[in-house]
């Protein structure tokens, strides 16, 4: 760990309330103090794209604001009586007790109380996300998992072609909501039964399908992957783990021939589906070849700084469809060690021959700065959170944001998935680097 973390690019394991938030008409509980959910919201709020929780957004979930008398006496009681307010007051499916630092350092029971709610008019569960243990990601995780241990019936109907998607962090990941969308036409187009539990329309109904499933997709390169392990043990559910969300054809076509081997899908109507979205691809990148010869200079390599899961995308896209170059990746996102290798081995399972760029684990967002401010190739693009749009200004370098804190702009369905994704973030690209001095127009 980092002895000093500047330009955090992670929440504290508070944060993982984003995960409850996503699902449809689930309302955390939380036992913390009152300025904990605000570093969350700081992260995934309306610094990251101008996103906000629908139908509970940030200022009407109920907190029991931790105080001195609640570490002297203790708050359990404190905590019981805000669920039983939120239960007379509140319209939701679930309720998930949560809680921070203090209430752990404590020692309050919230599964105690959680469980004093059995038969209750809402059902209540809990979920522990002291900061001092983890950052989001590890909220996440701990949010699922009591999901799937506290609320999850067994079932033995199972549907061989429905699939649940995980691997995609709601509100850690930017472009969460439009790639959710885009990922479930394709997986409909290709013959799947998606199961998504996040976002617009998806919600208790789509948890209570999760044993159904005839296997989980984890679109990651390692989140998640203790969640399809888990329900594997539980249910008996396969999982099948792709280590990216893909963008472009290469990788997006992949994808597709991954699902149809491993689901035996239909593969001659994936096949024509390919042929007609690579060809779509390929027309709109020749429309705007002009543009793209217009531009004085075309930078060859580029810097990634964030989240594992976004390396990867962004990595593959820009090696294998733009033939670009990574010069140093830094992962700030806490990757825990044991899943490193695997990150480190997405990250250089690309196509080219040298590949002598690093990869560098770090949660110090202001080590990347630090560096790139020491020695950097003129003329690159900087992929990264809008933490790095100084740092790549002051360098001249181009700037692309793909990670949270994305800034404080609106966001709506942007998101960079498959073909489309790939056309999408080829013109954020070039567009970007047209207004760039160092590599702008030609006259
Ligand atoms: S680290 Fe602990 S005290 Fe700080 S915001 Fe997170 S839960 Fe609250």
């Amino acid at each position: 760990m980092a002895e000093c973390i500047e330009q955090s690019r992670v929440a504290c394991a508070l944060g993982g309330i984003y995960t409850a938030l996503a699902i449809d008409r689930v309302l955390p509980v939380t036992h913390t103090g009152p300025g904990c959910l605000a570093q969350a919201q700081g992260i995934f709020g309306r610094v990251n794209g101008g996103q906000s929780p629908v139908p509970f957004e940030e200022s009407v979930v109920p907190c029991t604001d931790f105080c001195n008398t609640d570490v002297v006496f203790g708050g359990g009681e404190h905590l019981r009586t805000v669920v039983e307010k939120a239960i007379e007051y509140y319209d939701a499916d679930l309720i998930i007790a949560v809680d921070g630092c203090t209430a752990e350092i404590v020692g309050d029971d919230i599964e105690e109380v959680a469980d004093s709610f059995e038969g209750s008019r809402i059902p209540v569960i809990s979920a522990k996300l002291p900061g001092f243990v983890g950052n989001n990601l590890f909220g996440h995780s701990q949010i699922l998992k009591s999901i799937i241990n506290q609320f999850l019936e067994p079932t033995n109907e199972v549907d061989p072609l429905q699939v649940n998607v995980f691997g995609i962090v709601p509100f850690y990941d930017t472009f969460w909501h439009g790639t959710l969308e885009r990922l479930e036409e394709l997986l409909i187009a290709i013959g799947l039964h998606p199961n998504i539990i996040y976002g617009h329309r998806h919600g208790i109904e789509n948890v209570k399908k999760i044993p159904s499933a005839g296997f989980n997709l984890v679109l990651a390169p390692w989140v998640d992957l203790d969640i399809a392990e888990i329900l594997e043990k539980k249910y008996g559910t396969p999982y099948l783990q792709f280590d990216n969300v893909p963008i472009g054809p290469t990788e997006t076509t992949k994808f597709i021939r991954t699902l149809v081997e491993y689901a035996h899908l239909d593969q001659i109507a994936a096949e024509s589906y390919i042929r007609k979205n690579e060809d779509r691809y390929y027309y709109y990148l020749n429309r705007q070849q002009p543009f793209i010869y217009s531009c004085k200079y075309v930078p060859k390599d580029f810097y990634f700084i964030g989240s594992a899961s976004a390396a990867v995308s962004i990595t593959r896209f820009m090696v294998n469809d733009m033939g670009s170059v990574p010069l140093r990746i830094y992962i700030t996102d806490n990757v825990p060690k044991e899943r490193q290798e695997a990150v480190r081995a997405s990250l250089y399972d690309v196509e080219l021959e040298d590949k002598d760029y690093e990869v560098i684990f770090t949660e110090d967002g202001g080590l990347a700065e630090a560096e790139l401010r020491k020695e950097h190739e003129s003329r690159s693009v900087i992929f990264g959170s809008n933490w790095d749009m100084l740092t790549a200004r002051a360098l001249e370098c181009a700037f692309i944001p793909v990670c949270a804190p994305y800034g404080q702009t609106l966001l709506g369905t942007k998101n960079y998935f498959g073909y489309e994704g790939g056309i999408d973030l080829f013109s954020d690209y070039y567009g970007e680097i047209s207004v760039n001095p160092q590599v702008a127009f030609i006259g």
